[in-house]
């Protein structure tokens, strides 16, 4: 068999389970922070998350469980979506090993053919990873393993540090995870190392070894990395965060334009920030004329109409309404696009109230509303220098622009 691709009655694929291994409690984080490092924010998502995903939208995986900390479940349901391949998670034990086998008894009465034991500190493994971890097992290995070949020149040193060897790496492959296996062989093995009284496999290719298996090499890659450190995870996040750019190609800056009057009152509200005032907005909303002008920008960078076809002001649910949910209603549209909001700016053009004094506050609620970091948002504000209706302070007048970003 040449490939996964070659399997095409998905009968004939034998069940295959996944077990993710994150029970360990990331002390070699070290860096101030206690939360462990499979339970990190990368992106949108933890790292588990990430490679609790990459298993359950394979086609050929069927379930896929994770062995946890049993300190952990809050943690853990806190950063894992609920899927429907997704079992309640297994306590995990001390050491890896211990933990691998727990998660392997939990699976026993699931029927699968096959297992990938995989590290959730992992969390960029590929579909083409897996393919070929799959393919390898179905083609008839009882254990697989993926990794990739040595490329740094391998060097070893005596206690002091100096240089005793050079290591010929021809041969030389580093592991990574997923290990794959047939599941009562690896089972059978993970019995008896525990039977045995060994604790110290670092990893589950290294069991079936030592219980005399064949084990087969399969390539992996090098962004299938383990994240360690506070340095790899800050890493990852870059690497993640550019590549959500990059694939969000389709550039457009969209504007808008408002006007409200003034009528008798006490205060205004601009940018969803109250500020007192000899008078307020008239309008069927809140009036908050500057989030008007920003919604209509993102409506219309979008091709999305705008805010008064999407909230007609002759319905009545919209009177007195705060304006963040015309913004957000917008911010909902871009994300069903798939896009981001990459920047926006906001002129506010009166001569009173003066607004310096709440820009930073406008600013935050803004970034709070389209769930953006406060860098990205411009408020400004400038007098008409007495001229026109703004001028005679009969109204305030608001521009604004956004730059959204959509996947090609
Ligand atoms: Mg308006």
């Amino acid at each position: 068999m040449d490939g996964c691709e070659t399997m095409t009655a998905e009968a004939a694929i034998p069940r295959i389970a996944v077990l993710i291994v994150a029970a360990g409690s990331g002390s070699r984080v070290a860096d101030g922070d206690p939360l462990p490092k499979q339970y990190r924010r990368l992106g949108p998502a933890s790292v588990l998350q990430h490679s609790v995903a990459a298993f359950v939208r394979h086609p050929w995986i069927a379930e896929v469980v994770v062995a946890i900390h049993p300190d952990h479940l809050e943690l853990y349901q806190a950063a894992v979506l609920p899927d429907p391949k997704l079992s309640p998670p297994v306590r995990g034990a001390a050491t890896r090993q211990g933990s691998v086998l727990a998660g392997l008894e939990a699976l026993a009465a699931t029927g699968s053919a096959h297992v990938l034991i995989h590290d959730a500190a992992r969390p960029f493994v590929s579909a083409a990873i897996i393919d070929r971890t799959i393919a390898a097992l179905v083609g008839g290995s009882e254990a697989v393993l993926v990794g990739v070949p040595v490329v740094d020149t391998l060097k070893k040193a005596d206690a002091t540090g100096a240089v005793v060897d050079t290591v010929p790496r021809d041969g030389l492959w580093a592991a990574q995870t997923p290990q794959a296996f047939a599941f009562n062989a690896i089972l059978a093995d993970h019995r008896a190392a525990a039977a045995a009284g060994r604790a110290d496999f670092t990893d589950d290719a290294g069991v079936a070894e030592w219980a005399g298996r064949t084990v087969e090499m399969v390539m992996g890659d090098a962004s299938n990395r383990k994240l360690t450190t506070s340095t790899d995870i800050d890493a990852a996040r870059v690497t993640l965060e550019t590549a959500e750019w990059a694939r969000l190609a389709d550039i457009r800056v969209g504007t808008g334009y408002d006007v409200h009057s003034f009528e008798p009152g006490e205060f205004v509200t601009l940018c969803g920030v109250e500020i007192p005032h000899a008078a307020r907005l008239n309008g069927h909303s809140d009036a908050d004329v500057a989030l008007h002008a920003l919604t209509d920008a993102i409506l219309g960078a979008l091709g999305d109409g705008d805010i008064g076809q999407h909230f007609p002001p002759s319905d009545q649910r919209w009177r007195g309404a705060p304006s963040r949910i015309f913004l957000e209603d917008a911010m909902r549209r871009l994300a069903a696009r798939g896009g981001r909001l990459a920047h926006c700016d906001v002129s506010i053009i009166a001569e009173a109230p003066k607004v310096g004094p709440h820009r930073e506050a406008m600013r935050a609620r803004i970034a709070d509303y389209c769930g953006i970091t406060i860098d990205r948002v411009g408020v400004k504000a400038t007098t008409n220098e007495k001229l026109g209706f703004v001028g005679r302070r009969e109204g305030i007048a608001a521009i604004a622009t956004a730059t959204i970003r959509l996947p090609l």
